[in-house]
């Protein structure tokens, strides 16, 4: 007799039959690639390179290289970081091998990595061996009122293009050894929290530069995409200057939610319960993609898009790619995939295919 599991996998195939949307999943780790390859994922999305570096004997290298004071000392940071990214990219070309890795280039919130409190500070200033006070100097320094809004995303490539070599360096480092071992490696760089082409241009260059120097250097060919998430109001407003210089746009519908409504991606949490009982929104917008403002942003941004370019593959990756009505209205507006945790790839799946046989039978 059939179990369940075995309906489920039955329901499943069904769904793969029927669906035109590719479902990529959000993983950083081997072990939630793997989970996610098991689960059916077409792909990883999101690779937010910046959770890379949280485990204990990471995070203090990233913090010092953050607080570094010349270059000189940023690059022996970063020299170290990459060996680090280099071993954990291969691990994800190997899990995906064959399948497109979309990788963030950092994107790290900073406040994540600067000291908590006053014992934290003194740890830290312990491990970088530096006096208690000019860390805190330097750390007083680097706070920010909003984090969030703040010195985050590409904006870090800009000011220190060192980090965006670093990451280039590891990533096609890590897909030559993956080739010499006989792997399929399709990595794809995306860059974060984008306003405007001069940020890709100037982006774009530090990546190419460092992608051909590697290269070379290995004498292999691996074949990669550069890419930008669209998560800022005016990158989706702008689509059109942007297509030119990408070959993927990937909905951040997290940020792009938080910065439609205003409504803090981290504090809504206080009054979004009485907005939908009191009806003020239809359902919390950071769950269910609000379709009348972000999802017009999108359609702007993909229509604009496409009529300077042909050819760009569209994406999400906010937490809105793992939830079903999302998923139909993503379908509906022409996306290439929808990227989401691994845990989600299953419904994504089905809800995929609801979304094309639902709309083919409006034709
Ligand atoms: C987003 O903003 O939707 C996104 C995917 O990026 P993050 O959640 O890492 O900011
Ligand atoms: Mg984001």
């Amino acid at each position: 007799e059939a179990s369940s599991s075995d309906d489920f996998q039955t329901l499943l195939s069904w769904a793969d039959k029927h669906r035109r949307l590719k479902v990529r999943a959000n993983a950083e780790t081997p072990e939630d690639a793997a989970k996610a390859r098991e689960l059916g994922a077409e792909g990883i999305g999101l690779c937010r390179t910046e959770h890379m570096f949280f485990e204990a004997s990471r995070i203090e290298k990233m913090r010092a290289m953050i607080l570094a004071e010349s270059s000189e000392e940023r690059q022996k940071y970063l020299d170290a970081l990459l060996e680090f990214q280099r071993a954990d990219m291969f691990e994800l070309f190997k899990v995906m091998d064959g399948l497109p890795v979309t990788i963030r280039l950092l994107d790290p919130p900073l406040h994540e990595f600067l000291p908590h409190d006053e014992e934290d500070m003194r740890a830290l200033a312990k491990s970088v061996g530096k006096p208690v006070e000019t860390v805190r100097a330097i750390a007083e320094d680097l706070a920010e009122v909003n984090p969030m809004l703040g010195f985050r995303g590409c904006r870090l490539s800009i000011v220190y293009p060192e980090i965006t070599e670093m990451q280039v360096r590891a990533i096609m480092s890590a897909a030559a050894d993956a080739v010499e071992q006989g792997f399929k490696p399709k990595p794809e760089i995306m860059i974060p929290l984008v306003v405007n082409v001069r940020e890709i241009r100037l982006i774009s260059e530090i990546i190419d530069r460092g992608v051909q120097a590697v290269l070379r250097e290995r004498l292999v060919s691996v074949p990669y995409k550069v890419g930008t998430m669209m998560e800022t109001p005016r990158a989706t407003l702008g689509a059109d200057r942007l297509a030119p210089e990408v070959e993927f746009m990937s909905f951040g519908t997290n940020d792009l939610t938080q910065m439609t409504y205003g409504f803090s991606r981290d504090d809504a949490g206080k009054f979004i319960t009485s907005y939908i009982e009191k009806k003020l929104v239809d359902a919390d917008p950071f769950v269910t993609l609000d379709q009348r403002a972000v999802g017009r942003l999108m359609e702007m941004a993909i229509t604009e898009s496409r009529r300077v370019k042909k050819g760009i593959k569209y994406g999400i990756c906010g937490e809105h790619g793992g939830d079903p009505r999302s998923i139909r209205f993503c379908h509906n507006l022409g996306l290439d995939y929808v990227s989401c945790s691994p845990f989600r790839v299953p419904i994504a799946r089905i809800a995929a295919a609801q979304a094309h046989v639902e709309a083919s039978k409006d034709d």
